[in-house]
């Protein structure tokens, strides 16, 4: 799903998308002229490898998520805000991608098994 960026109000549109078993709904709002703010909340199941014993296991998803979505190259104006920061360059904000790329970010943190969670006593 793709919206360009001068659609999108400052009051905001809600979108939906999903990647195989991973849902994220949420709201698209302009912040300013190249920038929306995306909020929403991403929930689903998703195949991880334990990051300690490497079994497979269904990793249940249920995450906020804000991210900036930047209609061209972002320039830092200097208020040294880290932001969670996508650009785009062809006019539109491509939700997939923004999903595609949290759930990348997500996979990357570690995340055990249920039986290894009992071990660790996480
Ligand atoms: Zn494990």
């Amino acid at each position: 799903m793709t919206v360009e960026f001068k659609k999108i109000p400052v009051t905001g549109i809600a979108f939906e998308v999903s990647l195989e078993d991973i849902k994220l709904i949420g709201n698209a709002k302009k912040k300013d002229k190249t920038m929306v703010v995306v909020d929403g909340k991403m929930s689903g199941k998703v195949i991880h490898q334990c990051d300690r014993c490497a079994e497979e296991f269904d990793l249940l998803v249920a995450e906020g998520v804000e991210v900036f979505a930047s209609d061209g190259i972002y320039e830092d104006k200097g208020t040294g805000e880290l932001l969670n920061l996508v650009e785009f360059f062809d006019g539109s904000i491509n939700f997939d991608m923004i999903l595609q790329s949290e759930l990348e970010a997500l996979k990357s943190d570690y995340h055990y098994c249920g039986k290894c969670e009992q071990i660790q006593g996480v």
